[in-house]
């Protein structure tokens, strides 16, 4: 029997539809694949994924994990011949405990559905990716996802105790505990989370929750150029400040919410920081980030509720997919190059003659810089992939790293060995070559 004939015996959910492939075959990257999966895998339990795996490490066939396909460096892209391993369908939260603060879940489980469960006892799941209301937690943990409230809680990484794993030939291992602290063996589970697939597939974690903060304040602040609003986020570290979250908008991001949501922030200044503090205290600390970003400020607000407050930072990607296509990037710089980092886009820019929309975490030093291009374009115009790359370089060249959250997937694995050097690399393949001798697990990806 052949591989595809063992699968369809041995695995319920298995789809050869040219539709489902199609489907199956990207993520939100945008990038085309070289051709079509052989199948797609839709799992329904731990042991499908392990006997999928077996017998695709038997077959030497390769193995694309997928959650929710909301990535957005061509991680779950899935080419000619491989097999989507789609584990969405893996989606409980299997018990939470509020003494001990964990949650034991499933990979499929939509990470705002998490935060929202954990909220029903006062505690909440820390990390929020923008995309919380589509991605899963498998897939943050894949890629060590991060968001807004990292500056203060940390990323993904932060967040896992423990995880299950199936191995490439079908073993079940499990990592990590049930304990805040723990220290016995090799931290394996630090090794699986950003490994994007490539190591093992995650299919149980145990989660670290954090209590529901009792208060929530924001802060507004307005400037006259991107480097002001950029050093008053430095001078907020400076100053020994704790923002809970501490977001910049540019001067072209303000525009296009402008421009599509009817706002007036552009009449306020060129570059926007939004900082919240949150907890027992965060009155006055609210009211000790505000002194702080007040001094070179052209407008100053740290009332009002916060949804309103944020609604700029929300409404940045949606503004600017309104009017055409977007590349998104995510470097990650010292949080004392921010300026120079937001500085140098702009130049890029210019020097291209492509626009560019920046935002960024500030409190991470971690940029978004949104590439726009025409909706029509059935490919990524030079000017904009040159930018791009221009964009890695300035990364590099500040000390900082080509994503910070992202990942690398397809996209961007040049530049990974141009930022960690042949040593390093040679590491990684040593490690992969231990965990997934026959390199069938996302071939091709993170390294
Ligand atoms: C509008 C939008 C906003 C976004 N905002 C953010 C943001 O703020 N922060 C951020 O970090 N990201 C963000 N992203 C990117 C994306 O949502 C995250 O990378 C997310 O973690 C991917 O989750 P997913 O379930 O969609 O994974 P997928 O896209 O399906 O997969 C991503 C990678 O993880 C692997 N993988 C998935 N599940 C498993 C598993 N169970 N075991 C092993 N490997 C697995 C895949 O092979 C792939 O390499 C955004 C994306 C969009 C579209």
């Amino acid at each position: 029997m052949g591989f595809l004939d063992e699968l369809t015996a041995s695995v319920t959910g298995v789809s050869t539809a040219p539709d489902d492939l199609a489907a199956a075959a990207t993520d939100r990257s945008g990038t085309t694949p070289d051709g079509l999966p052989a199948a797609v895998v839709r799992a329904s339990t731990v042991d499908e994924v392990r006997r999928t795996l077996r017998l695709a490490h038997d077959h030497g066939v390769p193995v694309v994990p997928r959650g929710a396909g909301t990535g957005l460096a061509g991680g779950a892209v899935a080419g000619t011949g491989s097999v989507v391993l789609d584990v969405s369908g893996l989606d409980r939260i299997l018990s939470m405990d509020p003494v001990d603060e964990i949650a034991v879940v499933e990979p499929g489980v939509i990470t705002a559905e998490l935060d929202r469960a954990a909220g029903e006892f006062g505690l909440r799941y820390a990390p929020d990716p923008a995309s919380a209301a589509i991605s899963t937690i498998g897939g943050n943990i894949a890629t060590n996802a991060g968001g807004m409230r990292c500056v203060k809680y940390g990323v993904t990484r932060e967040a896992v105790l423990g995880l299950d794993v199936v191995l490439a030939d079908g073993r079940l291992i499990s990592t990590g505990r049930r304990t805040v602290k723990g220290v016995a063996g090799l931290d394996l589970t630090a090794l699986f989370v950003g490994s994007e697939g490539t190591l093992g597939v995650v299919v149980g974690a145990t989660l670290r929750l954090r209590a529901l903060p009792a208060q929530t304040f924001t802060a507004v602040a307005a400037y006259d150029s991107v480097a002001a609003a950029a050093t008053a986020c430095s001078e907020l570290a400076r100053a020994r400040r704790e923002p809970s979250l501490l977001e910049l908008l540019d001067g072209a991001t303000l525009d296009v919410v402008d421009r599509a949501q009817g706002t007036d922030y552009s009449a306020r200044g060129t570059a926007l920081v939004i900082a919240q503090a949150d907890g027992a205290a965060a009155d006055s600390e609210i009211a000790a980030i505000a002194e702080v970003l007040g001094k070179e400020a052209t407008w100053l607000s740290a009332e009002g509720d916060p949804d309103r407050l944020l609604f700029a930072r929300r409404m940045a990607l949606p503004s600017i997919e309104r009017f055409g296509r977007a590349l998104i990037e995510d470097i990650c710089v010292p949080r004392s190059r921010l300026a120079d980092a937001f500085e140098g886009v702009g130049r890029i820019a210019r020097e291209r003659g492509v626009e560019i929309y920046s935002f960024a975490h500030a409190g991470d030093g971690n940029l978004h810089p949104i590439i726009g291009y025409d909706k029509a374009a059935d490919r990524l115009p030079d000017a904009v992939r040159e930018a791009g790359d221009d964009i890695f370089a300035l990364a590099l060249e500040l000390g900082g790293t080509v994503t910070g959250e992202h990942g690398v997937g397809l996209l961007k694995r040049d530049w990974l060995a141009r930022e960690a050097g042949a040593d390093v690399l040679d590491v990684h393949a040593t490690l992969k070559s231990a965990l997934d001798p026959r390199g069938i697990l996302n071939p091709g990806k993170g390294f």
